[in-house]
């Protein structure tokens, strides 16, 4: 159901590794802002070799690997993702706290005007997915810089949190602040679920990403002919 839905919504599906060499995630900036939460590193060949963390470098290759139009955009991507994250043995805990785990996962790219009209059609769409699966009770979560632990200007994160929060406004659910909570590359809305008896869970998360962009050297050509940067969300539903 959850597969046609994405179909439907202009979604293509793909397929990346499990394991990759480290110069990707040197590129990704993971091995500088996310090592810890990543499992250590292979050596064969006479290279090094990690486990994905996250599928969002291989789907910056999958954009990169030939020249993009505007006429792409909004390109959305979607995988489900097996990723590897390494946890402490005392914070595992049954499924919902796990060493490795399949995502459905998306990074949809996008240029920067049509970034406010293509999160109100994804944050609508995620939470009517959810509640096709019987989730009624939620509220949203905004996440923002944590300034030691992250990526970019200032501007950039001033603009990419306040189109998130307009996004979140528009849905006409509580939002709830969660200073410093973001990821390293970008603020994030999460939508939090109300389970049987009255415990909150963080189901959908979405990121706006000004970084990966820059870091990967991503670029699209644009009406005009010139050479323009897309912009990158990161979306996962359960
Ligand atoms: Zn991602």
């Amino acid at each position: 159901y959850s597969r046609q839905r994405h179909i439907d919504a202009g979604y293509e599906f793909v397929n990346t590794p499990h394991v990759t060499k480290a110069a990707l995630f040197e590129t990704s900036g993971h091995l500088d802002w996310y090592a810890d939460g990543m499992f250590p590193p292979m050596e064969m060949d006479n290279a090094i070799y990690y486990l994905k963390p996250m599928n969002c470098p291989m789907h910056n290759l999958i954009y990169g690997a030939r020249g993009r139009s505007y006429r792409e955009l909004p390109l959305r991507l979607f995988e489900f993702g097996t990723v590897y994250r390494y946890e402490k043995s005392g914070v595992v805990q049954g499924l919902t706290r796990a060493r490795g785990f399949t995502q459905d996962d998306a990074h949809i790219y996008c240029t920067r005007e049509q970034m406010p009209q293509e999160l109100d059609r994804l944050l609508t769409f995620v939470l009517d997915l959810l509640k096709d699966y019987g989730l009624t009770d939620f509220y949203l979560e905004l996440s923002t810089r944590d300034p030691d632990k992250s990526v970019g200007s200032d501007e950039e994160w001033e603009e990419a949190t306040a189109i998130l929060f307009e996004a979140a406004e528009a849905q006409e659910l509580e939002v709830v602040m969660d200073e410093g909570g973001a990821a390293f590359y970008g603020p994030k809305i999460s939508v939090q679920a109300k389970d049987a008896i009255g415990r909150t869970w963080q189901m959908s998360t979405i990121q706006v990403d000004f970084q990966m962009p820059q870091r990967f050297d991503m670029e699209y050509q644009a009406a005009d002919g010139s050479r323009a940067r897309p912009i990158m969300i990161h979306r996962a539903l359960f």
